[in-house]
């Protein structure tokens, strides 16, 4: 069974780990994320004396997963402090001479769901993850969606709920998907950690109308056979009914498919993978690199 090194790479940690083929985690470490200097170091003394075939890094965004492109394995645009243009697989090949795979922590996650997850069996998937910010990656008939760069479906535009006086906190669109609806707008829109507003409904009905919006956008323009939904926000997990019955309504029986009219519980689900989904996805882009080789 070959061994693959996998890097969830994300804004306040790293969790680093090895895996193999079968999407089996042999061990795994947590590093927090300082300056690419210190957390970089860290990263490579943990690898160093390991034995893998191949790497799979998941990345936070924006990147530059795209082969072939300029700017191909670098950070870019990030307003996250010191890691902007930061070439993070050059850094990495500098010390590991095996394949390696790089795309967004989202579109990873999507492939190991698909591979070993709530999407297994399936070819096209979406997941989304709802934290600290919102983002989203596909799978679609087999393969993470890429393009110019990678997908931003965090970013898209949304209806605004007429009860909802809050401009949004997106640095970028104030009030796109994710500035209205990632955690930390959540908590100042209503003034609380979001693990405290758990009983006031009208929290997570709005919450629910952003995000049912933004997955009736998904299903139209990808059709995925299934949405998974992860992400600390999604740990209320009163969310699901909500969302579930409010993309029903809003779809108004248009997509004809019974998944969606009878089975919508199985078709808008939590990661099968549950806190292990980000890892595992780089598990996964650790094995396409082996098979790409
Ligand atoms: P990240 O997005 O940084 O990888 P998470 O997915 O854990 O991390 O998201 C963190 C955000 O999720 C926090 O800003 C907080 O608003 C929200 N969050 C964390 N736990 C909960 C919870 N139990 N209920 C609701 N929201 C939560
Ligand atoms: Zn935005």
């Amino acid at each position: 069974m070959k061994k693959i090194a996998a890097i969830e790479a994300g804004g306040t940690k790293f969790i680093c780990g090895i895996g193999n083929e079968n999407g089996e985690i042999l061990d795994k470490t947590s590093i927090p994320t300082k300056t690419p200097e210190e957390t970089m170091k860290m990263v490579i003394d943990y690898f160093k004396d390991k034995e893998f075939e191949a790497m799979g890094i998941g990345c936070f965004g924006p990147i530059d997963p795209v082969k072939g492109s300029e700017s191909y394995g670098y950070i870019t645009k990030t307003p996250k402090p010191h890691w902007s243009d930061y070439d993070i697989v050059g850094e990495l090949k500098k010390h590991f001479d095996v394949p390696m795979e790089f795309d967004t922590d989202v579109n990873s996650a999507a492939l190991g769901e698909s591979l070993w997850g709530a999407g297994q069996g399936l070819s096209s998937v979406v997941y989304i993850t709802v934290g600290t910010g919102i983002g989203a990656g596909a799978v679609i008939n087999g393969k993470m969606l890429q393009g110019l760069t990678h997908p931003e479906m965090g970013h898209i535009f949304v209806k605004r709920d007429k009860n909802d006086p809050y401009t949004g906190k997106c640095p970028f669109h104030k009030d796109c998907l994710e500035g209205l609806a990632a955690g930390p707008a959540i908590e100042e829109r209503w003034g609380d950690k979001a693990y405290n507003l758990e009983e006031r409904n009208e929290v997570w009905e709005m919450e629910a109308y952003y995000l049912s919006q933004a997955l009736v956008n998904y299903i139209l323009i990808l059709s995925p056979q299934k949405i998974i939904m992860g992400g600390g926000v999604m740990k209320q997990s009163h969310l699901f009914p909500l969302i579930r019955k409010m993309v029903r309504e809003t779809l108004n029986g248009y997509v004809h498919k019974k998944e969606i009219l009878e089975d919508i519980d199985n078709y808008i689900v939590y990661p099968g993978l549950k806190e292990n989904a980000g890892l595992m996805g780089s598990v996964a882009l650790g094995r396409l690199a082996l098979e790409n080789r």
